[in-house]
């Protein structure tokens, strides 16, 4: 579009929603995937603002004093001063002895009073311990053990925080909302620590006029809760959530100017008034335009009733009839279409979270307009727009005759098999494998235990990943945490001799500090990818659980680890099959535990066993290894030479049962423990995983690639994601009986 009017600049493009909350995300994504700057106006952006969270983060924990996520979120903020860190020694301390974070905070104030009352006196006032204050201890207790390695800087600053809470707390019991707003940012020292940051001045004009709306917010919901019920609400007098309610205060409705040259990301409200050279209208879809009739958003409907009864003169802004609701939704409608002056795009998909398809108001704007179907199989991407790899396999799947050399040229320059894309039979007959039987594109060389799952799941699935002229998946946000888990869990067992000899509080502090050590490079990896803090959350409660559970009681006799992340090669029919065990633990007399992490929620243990070894078993990954065990080769030709007495399943995400889920299928004899926890395999087990193994290596040299998608997670004919390949698959979603 830029290349037909090469005189507009981004400022002239805008993407218009209904809501840049729920709306917004996908359209950010696509335009930070593909480098354009952009802008997005309304509470969508201003929700995502650091200082944003920040405020309502620690005004939710005001509310919520005993509450220790809404806690813990105040107190791990950069702007709060105390520091990641600090929370999460707090943290660990308090989940190892199942207390609330804020005893655990309680106790290190009443140590720093105790060690000098001068210094640190208790925030909420009294004696030190030794004075027997109400509330205090009733004998002097030892400092918890991590205080130790804490520095002065940084006890300081829990305690200075600590102090200002307590004030805070007082306050909000007098103050209002907006008010108490303020004083949070000042006394808290947020809007110092916000000046403080190196950011650009745009950065934080950007942030400062964040807060402002943010603020506008909380006085729009005292201005409503004064009119209902006379006077500003406290903290206390706010029921349900403090962000849903400033999502629904905000004023999304105030025009919105854009500040510097970037796509302009905005809600139909802010459009009022302003016009662009072109304007995407996403989402004009049934159930979101006219969006249905709903009461006011500050207004329960009983004081609308009210007021509407008893108020003199009360108008209310948000119509209460149907009629008057639908008209000014097509009000608003008519407001969206007409903001473009060159040309305008509509969009709507099918479904959103639940079945959408068109909106009313596109055949009475204009019955005859434009219109183009794009779906899965077909796509009017110009030559010049195809961008990516995934955008141009469709479109060359999806007109393989009608393409121009520019077009083709340009998915070649993409890395792509064109002539493969384009050929309407590519892929039949089915290969077969063998040196010079094979395509020369195709590369069957390798078999591993996530291969042979690949041809499990659907055997031209396995054929399509051994093409290397088609697109690979990105690696999910799930598979790089699952790589850092990994490469944590390496660490903590390479180094086993300098902590499994130590004391268990010490040896969790070992492995906390190991973990902290890994978890600044990852978080800053992923920095602009995923929300740091949540994510923090989630890696550091997965691998709580692994700490607690490695260094807590075990189930069956774990005398030490023999190797990690150990490689193999295993000779089978005349194929090599190379892999990889996560973790191999000597449980003595010369016998071993396989371990495979799974970095996902866990089975239960009877669909461990029916997806190992049942017989309906898709899964060999553990009878490779078990045959690994036996007759593999390491990466020098050294036999492996374990003898497997346990294959197991450990899922650190699942405490269940008072332990980290584990599924422990035992090799021979039973180990006694509880069928949820152990599954002793026969022979039969281990037969049939082996013959399954064989058949599907069998069946690849045999060049037997035929659709058969099973009904698992990543083939067409789930529910659960779908076939990477069902664009360029001719049978994805429908392949033959
Ligand atoms: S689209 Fe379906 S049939 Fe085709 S490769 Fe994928 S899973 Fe198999």
């Amino acid at each position: 579009m830029r290349s037909e009017w090469p005189d507009l600049k981004l400022t002239d493009f805008a993407i218009v929603l209904r809501s840049t909350t729920a709306l917004g995300a996908p359209f950010e994504e696509a335009l930070r995937a593909l480098g354009l700057p952009y802008e997005v106006r309304g509470w969508g952006a201003t929700a995502r603002n650091e200082v944003v969270r920040f405020l309502v983060g620690y005004l939710e924990s005001l509310r919520r004093p005993d509450d220790s996520e809404a806690l813990e979120s105040a107190l791990a903020s950069s702007l709060c001063g105390v520091g990641p860190r600090t929370i999460s020694r707090l943290r660990a301390y308090a989940r190892e002895r199942s207390r609330p974070l804020k005893k655990a905070v309680d106790r290190v104030m009443y140590s720093l009073a105790a060690r000098d009352p001068e210094r640190y006196p208790l925030p909420w006032g009294g004696d030190a311990p030794a004075g027997r204050a109400e509330g205090a201890p009733q004998e002097a207790r030892p400092e918890a053990d991590f205080m130790a390695f804490l520095g002065a800087e940084e006890l300081d600053a829990l305690h200075r925080a600590m102090v200002v809470r307590e004030r805070l707390l007082g306050r909000a019991r007098t103050l209002p909302v907006a008010s108490l707003a303020y004083a949070v940012l000042i006394e808290e020292g947020a809007i110092g620590r916000l000046l403080d940051l190196e950011l650009s001045p745009e950065q934080r004009e950007e942030a400062i006029a964040h807060l402002r709306s943010a603020i506008e917010g909380l006085e729009s919901i005292e201005l409503v809760h004064e009119r209902m019920h006379g006077a500003k609400p406290l903290l206390a007098d706010i029921t349900g959530s403090l962000e849903t309610l400033l999502a629904a205060a905000a004023d999304d409705t105030e025009a919105a100017a854009g500040s510097r040259d970037a796509v302009q990301v905005m809600t139909v409200h802010q459009a009022k008034g302003l016009e662009f050279e072109v304007v995407f209208c996403a989402g004009f879809a049934h159930g979101l335009f006219p969006l249905d009739a709903k009461p006011h958003p500050l207004l329960d409907a009983d004081d609308r009733a009210w007021l509407e009864r008893f108020k003199v003169g009360f108008m209310p802004s948000w119509p209460s009839d149907p009629d008057g609701h639908l008209a000014e939704e097509a009000r608003l409608a008519f407001v969206a279409m007409t903001r473009a002056r060159r040309r305008l795009y509509v969009s709507y998909a099918d479904g959103y979270l639940r079945q959408a398809g068109r909106s009313v108001f596109l055949d009475m704007a204009d019955p005859v307009a434009e219109v183009h179907e794009l779906t899965r199989a077909s796509s009017r991407l110009a030559p010049e727009d195809v961008l990516l790899g995934r955008e141009a396999e469709v479109l060359l799947a999806a007109h393989p005759t009608a393409l121009s050399e520019a077009t083709l040229a340009r998915a070649a320059g993409l890395g792509l098999d064109v002539g493969f894309l384009t050929d309407p039979i590519s892929g039949e007959p089915f290969e077969p494998y063998g040196d010079d039987r094979n395509p020369a594109t195709v590369e069957i060389d390798h078999f591993s235990p996530t291969t042979l799952n690949d041809y499990l799941k659907c055997p031209r699935l396995y054929w399509y990943n051994h093409h290397p002229g088609l697109v690979e998946e990105p690696r999910s946000v799930a598979m790089e945490r699952g790589g850092f888990l990994h490469e944590v869990l390496q660490d903590f067992h390479e180094h086993e001799s300098e902590w499994h000899p130590l004391e268990s509080d010490q040896q969790r502090q070992w492995l906390e500090d190991a973990l902290q050590r890994h978890l600044d490079g990852y978080l800053s990896r992923m920095e602009g990818v995923l929300d740091r803090k949540r994510e923090e959350k989630q890696v550091r409660s997965v691998l709580g659980n692994y700490i607690r559970s490695i260094t807590g009681m075990q189930f069956i006799r774990r005398l030490g680890t023999l190797a990690v992340e150990k490689r193999f090669h295993l000779q089978l029919d005349g194929v090599e099959v190379v892999g990889k065990i996560d973790r191999v633990n000597d449980v003595g007399d010369g016998e071993v535990e396989v371990v495979d992490y799974k970095t996902g929620s866990g089975k239960p243990m009877r669909f461990a066993y029916e997806m190992y070894f049942g017989p309906e078993l898709h899964d060999v990954q553990l009878a490779l290894y078990y045959l690994a065990c036996k007759d593999g080769l390491d990466d020098e030709g050294k036999p492996l030479g374990f003898q497997p007495r346990f294959l197991s399943l450990w899922y650190p995400k699942d405490w269940v049962w008072g332990g980290m889920r584990q599924d422990i299928f035992s090799v021979g004899r039973p180990a006694g423990l509880k069928e949820y926890r152990e599954k002793p395999l026969t022979t039969e087990d281990l037969e049939r995983s082996r013959a399954v193994v064989m058949n599907a290596i069998e069946r690849i040299k045999g060049g037997h690639f035929e659709p058969a998608p099973r009904e698992l997670p990543g083939t067409c004919v789930t529910r659960f994601g779908s076939c990477p390949h069902a664009a360029i698959c001719s049978y994805g979603g429908a392949p033959p009986e």
